[in-house]
């Protein structure tokens, strides 16, 4: 078990070394940003907001969901990466895999992979159910790891929809945002107008962030729950044959405990399929 964990964590950390520069860039953003949101609502805004010790119940209503949302957020993007969908290790354990008929040969990893795997330009390996290429976590989103990214997507909607409220709450009482504040918008603004922030210009950063981040989360949620729903990955087509119907699809993603995975990334849901033997399971679906 121990030496499982151990072997897991040094493949993670060989698969984090080879991405590229941007998409590390990317990831740490995320990883920076996150936590300063946390850290300036729980140490600054909200006390600034219900008065101490007057307010504290105000205040533990406010922190308590948020914190919750917050690591939520930061595990579930953590497991991302570090639930490895990749082939790797896999194919030649499964006994059960030995018909040449379902699969399909990748001519760059050198194997016959099964259905519904697709090789990764980026990570450069083929990826078990592979969904698509997450930039952000710089992962590949596929059968292991498809749970925790939705739940990401989740929490970041509605973490971020959260601080649209908070924030222009406080903006609205607090932070006098002038006109020329929006300014700070426009690409390259300092070059032309000389470098000086100001606390409206910070205030205007901090909600358009969050904008973008509730437009962008929600809409790709919606868009991936609805794969979800019909059973399908991100490039198959709606006459799919992997629609198992509803329940099944979810616990095809979310394991057999789907219901409570959104408690935390810790909790154990075992997948009911393989991710490899995708002719069987449709076989046996109709059948039934
Ligand atoms: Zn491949
Ligand atoms: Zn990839």
């Amino acid at each position: 078990m121990i030496m499982a964990t151990i072997d897991q964590f040094w493949k993670f950390l060989k698969t984090v070394r080879k991405k590229s520069f941007t998409e590390l860039i990317l990831c740490l953003f995320l990883l920076v940003l996150i936590p300063a949101y946390y850290f300036v609502d729980v140490f600054h805004i909200l006390p600034c907001m219900y008065r101490l010790p007057s307010g504290s119940i105000w205040y533990l209503i406010h922190v308590l969901p948020l914190t919750f949302m917050v690591f939520n957020l930061l595990t579930n993007f953590v497991a991302v990466m570090y639930a490895d969908s990749s082939v790797i290790g896999r194919l030649l354990t499964v006994s059960e895999y030995t018909s040449k008929e379902d699969s399909i040969y990748c001519t760059i990893c050198q194997c016959n992979v099964p259905l519904r795997c697709w090789h990764c330009d980026i990570c450069n390996v083929c990826i078990l159910t592979r969904d698509h290429h997450c930039t952000f976590s710089t992962t590949c989103v596929g059968h292991y790891n498809r749970r925790y990214f939705l739940w990401f997507l989740l929490y970041l909607s509605a973490a971020s929809f959260y601080e649209i409220i908070l924030i222009g709450y406080y903006t609205y009482c607090k932070v006098t945002i002038k006109f020329s504040d929006f300014m700070v918008l426009v690409p390259f603004q300092s070059i032309i107008t000389g470098f000086h922030l100001t606390v409206g210009q910070i205030f205007v950063v901090l909600l358009t962030l969050n904008l973008i981040a509730v437009t962008m989360s929600s809409l790709l949620l919606i868009y991936y729950l609805d794969k979800v729903r019909k059973g399908l990955v991100c490039h198959e087509k709606q006459e799919s044959s992997y629609d198992f119907g509803l329940m099944r699809n979810l616990e095809t993603v979310f394991g057999e405990k789907w219901y409570i995975t959104w408690i935390s990334p810790f909790i154990k849901s075992k997948l009911p399929y393989n991710g490899i033997d995708w002719q069987s399971h449709v076989d046996q679906y109709k059948t039934k």
